[in-house]
This record gives C-alpha cells, structure tokens and sequence, in this order.
C-alpha cells in the first residue's frame, strides 16, 4: 500500500513495477504520479523534495495506475498520452502506441519535404492513432496531408489527433483506397504491419494491448501487408514522388529487392534508426512511360 508521503509512494511504486520486470519503472513511476496530480515530470521531482503529501484521493488514484502498469497495460494506455516528436497524442485501447523508431521514419520524409514548394500532397498508410502524419502536418504545414486507416478503433484515435491539424482522414483499406487520386501524391510514408505471423512480441504491452492489425504482417515473412503498401505508393506517387516505408531489420533485404524486381522504384536506400538497425527503406517512383 503506498504512502501519502510523494517521496515514499515514488519508492513503492518504483519497487513494484520494477519486481514485475518494468525496464524503466523510475520513469515510468514519475509519469503516473504526474498523471495522478497534473502536474509535468519535471513538477513531480520537485514536490518530491519538498516532502510534498498526497490526499488520500491521490494515493488510491496513483496506487490504482501503478497496479495496472504492473499489469503489463502499456504506460501510454494509462496516461492517455504518448509523445511524438514534437506532439503529444491521444491514445488509448484499439490505438498501436507510437513508437521512437518510427520518429527516424517520419522524420526522413520530413526531410525530404522541407524544400518542396506548397501544396503537395502526401499520404500517411495505416496511420494508427495519426503518429506520422500528425508530425508531417506539425512541421511541414505547406503540406496537404491525408491519412488511410482501417480499424474503426484506430480511426477515432487519429480523429481525435488529427482534425485539430486539417488532416484529411480516409477510413479505408491501405490497397485500394484513393481510388482516382493515383500519381498525384509527392510522397508516401507507412508503417505497415511486418511482425512475421508465427513470431510472438516478447514484451505483453505488445503482445496483449497493441492490436493484432497493427502487428502482424499477414505471412510467414511478414511481408504480404507491406508488399500490398509498396504496390499502392506504386500507383499513388507522381513521378518521381519519395516513398518511406518502416521494416523489420530481418526485412531490409527482401524490402530493397522487392521494389527493385518492379522497375517502378529507383534510389532505392535503406535506413537505420537511432540503435544503428536496417529499420526503413525509402526509393523514389520512376517516371511512368508515356
Ligand atoms: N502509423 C501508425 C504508427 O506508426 O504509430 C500505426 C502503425 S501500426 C504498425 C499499422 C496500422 O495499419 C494500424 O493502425 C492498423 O490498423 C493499420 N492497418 C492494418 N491493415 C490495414 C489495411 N488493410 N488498411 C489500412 N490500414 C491498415
Ligand atoms: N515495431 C513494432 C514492434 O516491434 C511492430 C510494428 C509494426 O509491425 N509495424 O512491436
């Protein structure tokens, strides 16, 4: 049972999740408590050396939150919240929590984007709770962005982060949607489903909160869902338009020689995210014969 003391609640908490195998129970201690009194991170470090005393109101609350996270719910899930770049977005059940790696993702096209002149079009496939074209509208606001999405529960996830940004959403499936907007996109960016079928995530907020759409890439390799996205950025993209896709590091290969097999891709680059792995491939669409 925590203590009304912050300093000594902070020290259960961190205790408990940290015997239930939570890599980062420190931080992870911290956010709860400053979800519990709305007050920021940084805050919560504060007040707990002022010997700042919780209300008993705030120990149930907090005591509640730190049982479920030692229950493997994802930290986000609890909070509500999870950072993206610069955007903090909604998220909760039915929403795949962003993930660092695909901050490197979106940030490639980002890149590119920034000297593109304005009103190009770019589309986000499998947006999830709205993580990437979120941040593409954030930072490159010349940009007409749109994002497709299936799952009806990820949908309200991105509706709720993206209409405050004038992002177009498409609830549809990522192989056939935008019927009759093919070659007019300047750039493609998804992170499709790849965990191959058989392979298990190790970590349960993984396993047991992501949903299994957003996970699993429909064959042994994991490669039939990103197959079909390359096939529609295929089709979406103008000539010449940039195309980035996240992968599995395993798929990196199979991914370069999938769209090199097509002759509808050239400069075609792997990319590594921040730990040094093979975790996305960018190429651009050659021009189509006339
Ligand atoms: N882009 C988000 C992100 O990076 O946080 C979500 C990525 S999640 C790995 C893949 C997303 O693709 C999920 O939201 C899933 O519902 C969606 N998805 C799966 N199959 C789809 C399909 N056939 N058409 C459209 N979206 C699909
Ligand atoms: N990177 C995710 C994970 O390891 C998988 C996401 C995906 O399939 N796009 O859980």
């Amino acid at each position: 049972m925590p203590e009304t003391d912050l300093a000594a609640a902070l020290a259960w908490a961190v205790s408990l999740l940290d015997s239930v195998g939570i890599t980062t129970p420190q931080p992870d201690a911290e956010l709860l408590a400053a979800h519990t009194l709305g007050e920021s991170r940084g805050r919560i470090n504060a007040l707990k050396l002022s010997g700042f005393q919780l209300d008993s109101e705030q120990v149930s609350r907090f005591e509640d939150l730190v049982r479920e996270r030692a229950q493997r719910i994802p930290l986000q899930h609890l909070t509500g919240k999870a950072p993206f770049r610069f955007l903090e977005l909604e998220v909760g059940p039915g929403a795949f929590v962003p993930r660092p790696e695909t901050e490197v993702v979106a940030g490639i096209a980002i890149d590119y984007l920034m000297d593109a002149p304005a009103g190009f079009k770019v589309v986000d496939l499998g947006t999830g709770s709205g993580a990437i074209a979120a941040s593409i509208a954030d930072e490159v606001p010349h940009a007409e962005v749109t994002a497709v999405e299936l799952s009806p529960y990820a949908l309200a996830w991105a509706e709720r982060n993206l209409s405050p940004l004038g992002v177009r959403l498409i609830a549809g499936d990522f192989g056939t949607a935008l019927e009759g907007e093919e070659a007019s996109f300047a750039v493609v960016i998804s992170n499709p489903p790849y965990i191959p079928v058989g392979a298990v995530p190790q970590d349960e907020e993984v396993r047991l909160h992501d949903p299994e759409m957003a996970l699993y890439g429909g064959s042994e390799d994991g490669l039939k869902f990103p197959r079909i996205v390359m096939e529609r950025a295929a089709a979406l993209l103008e000539d010449d338009g940039f195309f980035v896709m996240e992968h599995a590091e395993v798929q990196a290969a199979g991914v370069a020689r999938i769209l090199a097999s097509t002759g509808n891709w050239r400069d075609i680059q792997t990319h590594q995210d921040l730990t040094g792995r093979d975790r996305a491939t960018s190429a651009r669409r050659t021009t189509r014969a006339r």
